[in-house]
């Protein structure tokens, strides 16, 4: 699918309702701009294709994957420059340097200021929002749709698109088995990451020579029972009070809990 066309004429439709100023039309513009926004971060997904596969975010709206996305890579949505140049000496910049251009990107913030915004103008005004004079305001909806027009045809004339660079990380989750990928964000030793599935966590430790330790952040816990020497190891995100489990040592239940512990006032 190319999205970046989709993208286009989904733009194409809205400026040309636009065109009309008629306010019963306005409708079309924010059903066609919202589309626009979705193709132009399906987009942005495909080029992580490798890390974060088609098949697992086909249902999902933009600012999912858009989350997603920057949890692989912190930089996804951001704008970049890319510049080449011939190093005359190895690992030195050169003094020439050939700009290719940037990278213009449909952010995390433009998605989050309008995408949710347009939808709620897509159902007719409640009884109780035309009672209190808050039903659609046309002039407030044209503008907030000419700021997008012009937010995408800014991503759609990006010279180049969807250039990703770095080094990554990749695990099966060792809870539930779902693909987990991070980015290894240049000149960091350690990075947290989180599978987004289940929960679970850990810590990725870069060990040199393009090795990385995924360390899952877990805790061993002793049996409450003094006379049961039984531990269990569970995840740092299951560590809450009021959870509670069997002992298979010991078959006693055990309960975290939050609790204050007090001591009477000594008497003399
Ligand atoms: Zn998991
Ligand atoms: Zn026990």
């Amino acid at each position: 699918m190319d999205y970046r066309h989709e993208a286009r004429k989904y733009l194409k439709r809205a400026e040309n309702e636009l065109g009309t100023f008629d306010d019963d039309r306005l409708k079309y513009v924010v059903l066609e701009l919202r589309m626009a926004m979705e193709a132009l971060t399906y987009d942005r997904a495909q080029a992580f294709k490798d890390e974060f596969p088609p098949s697992e975010y086909e249902t999902w709206q933009p600012r999912k994957v858009m989350t997603i996305l920057l949890d692989i890579d912190p930089t996804a949505d951001c704008d970049a420059t890319y510049s080449i140049g011939r190093e005359k000496e190895y690992g030195v910049r050169p003094e020439k340097m050939e700009s290719l251009g940037t990278e213009k990107i449909l952010n995390m913030e433009t998605i989050r200021k309008h995408y949710d915004a347009l939808g709620s103008y897509l159902h007719v005004p409640t009884l109780k929002q035309v009672r209190s004079n808050k039903a659609h305001d046309y002039n407030k909806i044209r503008l907030r749709c000419e700021e997008i027009a012009t937010a995408v045809k800014h991503v759609l004339s990006s010279p180049i698109f969807n250039v990703t660079l770095g080094s990554f990380a990749s695990l099966p989750c060792m809870e539930c088995g779902k693909p987990m990928r991070k980015r290894m964000p240049h000149g960091k030793n350690e990075v947290p990451a989180q599978c987004y599935e289940c929960g679970a966590s850990y810590v990725i430790i870069d060990k040199g020579n393009r090795q990385v330790e995924w360390k899952p952040l877990q805790h061993e816990i002793p049996c409450g029972n003094n006379s049961c020497d039984h531990k269990i190891v569970i995840w740092h995100h299951e560590l809450e009070a009021g959870k509670s489990w069997t002992c298979p040592a010991c078959n006693g239940r055990n309960t975290f809990c939050l609790g204050v512990r007090h001591e009477a006032e000594l008497q003399d």
